[in-house]
């Protein structure tokens, strides 16, 4: 079985930008496990464990997805919104076209047996996973630029593999559709 997703990946320099900002966070008390910088993305729709031999289904289902490009911008890292996060990510908004494409995305899959996600879409890259809450995580969020970090143009999204390791995981790109 292949464990795949669909992702917007984002440009280097915004992900190195991110890395950086997300740094000021290690003094935080929290028990964090930062996403490599490197791999940094927004997700449009996780498959789960996929067959390998269902694959070609999926992305020929995938590159029938129309868009034209899209701007996205790029908000400052924050909490997930609980009271005590355990997710921080860069919320992520592109006047409606981010949703439009993970709408698009999950419409082309839903024939081949993939069901919606049932909760409404928030466009996000996640940057770091709170393995456990202290309280001195929320002064440092607190104290992060409060400037997101600019918008990029959308033109593709990926089908990715994920593999699962103790360090951390693999992604591979399976197929790319163009905007
Ligand atoms: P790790 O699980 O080791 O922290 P990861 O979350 O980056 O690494 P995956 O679990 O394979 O790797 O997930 C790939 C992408 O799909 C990530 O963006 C993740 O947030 C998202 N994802 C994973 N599981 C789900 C799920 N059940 N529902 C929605 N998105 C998911
Ligand atoms: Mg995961």
């Amino acid at each position: 079985m292949v464990r795949t997703f669909v992702a917007v990946d984002l440009p280097d320099d915004l992900r190195a930008r991110i890395g950086g900002v997300a740094e000021a966070l290690r003094e935080s008390r929290a028990r964090l496990s930062f996403v490599d910088p490197a791999l940094i993305h927004v997700t449009l729709a996780f498959l789960g464990e996929v067959p390998p031999e269902r694959l070609p289904a999926v992305a020929g289902a995938l590159a029938g997805v129309r868009q034209p490009p899209f701007e996205v911008r790029v908000g400052p890292i924050a909490g997930d919104g609980r009271r005590e996060p355990r997710t921080l990510w860069c919320p992520c908004t592109g006047n409606g076209s981010l949703a439009g494409l993970a709408a698009g995305v999950a419409r082309a899959l839903e024939p081949l047996g993939f069901t919606p996600e049932r909760r409404p879409f928030r466009g996000h890259a996640t940057v770091a996973r709170v393995r456990s809450f202290h309280p001195s995580l929320g002064d440092l969020l607190a104290d992060l630029p409060p400037d997101g970090f600019g918008a990029f143009t959308v033109d593709r999204f990926r089908l990715k593999q994920s593999t699962l390791t103790p360090s951390g995981p693999i992604y591979d790109d399976l197929s790319e559709v163009l905007l």
